[in-house]
């Protein structure tokens, strides 16, 4: 008999830079929808791991949010500012298999990408297992590492992630974990089998599946949504003045969402917010978003 199909556990994961915007409620509600139309479980998770770049209330702004717009997670919200136990036992079983040596390049030394080019992996090479509880820790990529994968959206993926992006940065200089480490292992933790997020985290996820497979951990599916871009090229985000949307106006922001992701539009009689997405997870394709990295936001008629 075939193993019973794993349920399906979709998520959302905000960082609590500011209020949420356009940019990230579409990825809040792609990742619901999926979920929903998967008869899956939708989580939040917020991503309160980089205290100086966080804006105070932002975590409880954002919830609120997401409330008003009818996007209730199924589970508690874990914060990663309480996970703190569990990325330093991930970082102690790296050690534990070799792979961490600690660096001490200044940020004017860093290579492309933030490569170490001081030569820290080889001196360290004979302290492995002595990672220091303080300053940076790399995780040693082989140099012929070639991670693939299938994206939902954005298609076959092909990097080789010795080159590309070696020896990446598990713990940061200043003692914060980085993002790649905590959102494997709280993937991993909340048991998610489908990641929906934005296109500008496609480069993440070979890191992230490099991290899953020292460690263990299934590997879940990926869907990378276009992003919407600003002139500058830069994604439209609170950093560049997108206008954090007003809760008055869920219904019209839920139906400008799914017009960005090429869902059908829901009729105008549907006025709230429960039924407007009742009606788009019934009739969610994946196939119909815009299989592009980026949208430029005038082309979708948004000022800047
Ligand atoms: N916290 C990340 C962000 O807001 C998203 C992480 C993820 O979806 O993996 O950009």
């Amino acid at each position: 008999m075939p193993p019973p199909p794993v349920p399906y556990r979709g998520r959302f994961a905000p960082s609590p830079t500011g209020p949420l915007h356009l940019g990230s409620l579409i990825a809040a509600v792609a990742s619901y929808l999926d979920a929903r139309h998967h008869g899956g479980v939708w989580l939040l998770r917020m991503e309160d791991l980089d205290p100086p770049r966080e804006q105070a209330d932002a975590a409880a702004s954002i919830l609120s949010s997401l409330r008003h717009h009818g996007l209730h997670g199924d589970e508690p919200t874990l914060y990663q500012s309480e996970r703190h136990a569990a990325y330093r036992a991930a970082l102690m079983a790296l050690q534990r298999a070799g792979m961490l040596f600690s660096c001490d390049c200044t940020r004017a030394m860093l290579g492309p990408n933030g490569a170490c080019t001081g030569g820290c992996r080889e001196r360290d090479r004979n302290k492995r297992n002595a990672a220091p509880d303080t300053g940076a820790l790399r995780v040693a990529v082989p140099a012929d590492c070639v991670i693939e994968f299938a994206d939902a959206l954005q298609g076959q993926q092909h990097t080789t992630l010795g080159l590309d992006l070696p020896d990446f940065v598990v713990r940061r200089k200043d003692g914060l974990f980085a993002y790649q480490l905590a959102v494997v292992v709280d993937d991993h933790a909340q048991g998610v089998t489908h990641v929906v997020r934005g296109a500008d985290l496609l480069d993440s996820t070979p890191r992230q599946m490099f991290l899953q497979r020292a460690l263990g951990y299934a590997t879940p599916a990926y869907c990378h949504l276009p992003l919407i871009t600003a002139s500058d090229g830069q994604k439209y985000s609170k950093q560049n003045n997108a206008p954090p949307l007003h809760n008055a106006d869920a219904p019209d922001n839920l139906r400008q969402a799914l017009a960005f992701l090429g869902q059908p539009a829901p009729p105008g009689t549907l006025r709230e917010v429960d039924a407007i997405l009742q009606f788009a997870s019934a009739r969610w394709s994946v196939e119909r978003i815009p299989a592009l990295p980026a949208i430029p936001a005038t082309a979708l008629g948004l000022t800047e």
